[in-house]
């Protein structure tokens, strides 16, 4: 909040001085863009209506992929809505506490990326009762809590897509390296790291993309599988440990996020993996900085773009409408809605043959 004062102070100082320079208007537009057009806007037009304030609150600030969503939602935010970005620490009832905040400042409209997904409920009815639209992101609210109120809105991706595409980087390495099989059963020993168990994106992506390997005509053995939590420290560790307990039999590793990939990554170099011919393809999701690296330096063989840019944007932008008392369209929004409430956008797969699609 206090950072939002602030904002709001310069922007105002800084249209004020430029609004001075006389016949230089385009200057005072161009500038109040560049800079912090959302708060600018409210300054300049002297109607707050026009760009509703909304609370956001992430599940915890400490996830790369999150992080990216909240610098979308930051920049998409400039000219349509005050935004008032919140940690929630991994924790549901501080996440609750800042919703009840959000309601006693009677902000005009919610963005929020449950810490349990299961707890949106809770949260639809606080938001009812205060007539504050909310728009959901990342952890998708279960069916039954999204029929609540029609207010209610989920932007996320589809994770069966993701699960699916990974497995198929998997089978199309497997199939141009026979020595890929490296027992020669014709069988492939994979390990898995699982995100938060519970995550709608842990729960698909482990499941789609082995089914993928399989419909591919694959015979797949599970060597191992844990939760690492999304994390690469974690991811780290249960790939020491999986290298520990079944060393050189082990044939891929699949990760449900780049985090616990790169991790796994560490791990295997730790073993002389990614040196001379000692290679293990690894597979993430979400396509962040440090994987596209990864990709470029050869240890990660591939990951699914799972998009932070498109994601924030409409969440924001769908926030803003609602916050407005609007109902959302196709057009307004600049994306397709489905059943009247869901914005899915589409993951794409990356490896180093495409990574600018992933920049
Ligand atoms: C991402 C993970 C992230 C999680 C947070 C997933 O969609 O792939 O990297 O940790 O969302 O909820
Ligand atoms: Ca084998």
């Amino acid at each position: 909040m206090k950072k939002i004062t602030s904002v709001l102070l310069a922007s105002a100082l800084l249209g004020a001085a430029l609004a001075g320079c006389g016949g230089n208007n385009n200057a005072a537009d161009t500038g109040n863009k560049a800079n912090t057009g959302n708060a600018a806007a409210t300054a300049n037009s002297g109607s707050a209506a026009e760009t509703p304030k909304v609370g956001v609150a992430i599940y915890k600030f400490d996830d790369t992929f999150m992080t990216g969503v909240r610098n979308a939602i930051d920049t998409a935010a400039k000219g349509i809505a005050t935004v008032d970005i919140v940690d929630s620490q991994n924790s549901q009832p501080t996440q609750n506490d800042k919703v009840d905040l959000f309601v006693t400042k009677k902000y005009d409209g919610m963005l929020i990326n449950p810490v349990d997904r299961t707890a949106a409920g809770v949260i639809i009815d606080k938001a009812k009762t205060a007539d504050i639209p909310v728009v959901f992101l990342n952890r998708e609210p279960l069916p039954e809590d999204m029929k609540k109120w029609d207010k209610v809105y989920y932007v996320g991706a589809k994770a069966e897509e993701s699960g699916t595409m990974s497995g198929q980087l998997i089978v199309d390495y497997w199939k141009a390296h026979p020595e890929a099989d490296k027992n020669g059963d014709g069988v492939l020993q994979y390990v898995m790291l699982k995100g938060e168990p519970g995550h709608q994106d842990a729960e698909l992506r482990t499941t789609y993309s082995i089914q993928a390997i399989e419909d591919a005509g694959i015979k797949v053995e599970k060597l191992a599988e844990d939760t690492a939590m999304w994390d690469r420290v974690k991811g780290q560790e249960k790939m020491a440990a999986f290298l520990g307990s079944h060393g050189d039999k082990i044939e891929a590793v699949l990760a449900n996020n780049d985090d616990m990939a790169l991790g796994a990554i560490e791990a295997l170099k730790a073993q002389g993996y990614f040196s001379g011919d000692k290679y293990m393809p690894v597979v993430g999701v979400d396509a962040t900085a440090p994987a596209v690296q990864a990709l470029q330096d050869g240890t990660m063989l591939g990951t699914v773009l799972n998009d932070a840019n498109n994601q924030g944007k409409a969440a924001i932008v769908l926030a803003s409408l609602l916050a407005k008392g609007e109902t959302p369209t196709k057009e307004t929004v600049g994306f397709d809605i489905t059943d009247n409430q869901y914005v899915w956008i589409s993951y794409k797969k990356i490896t180093k043959d495409n990574v600018a699609d992933a920049q």
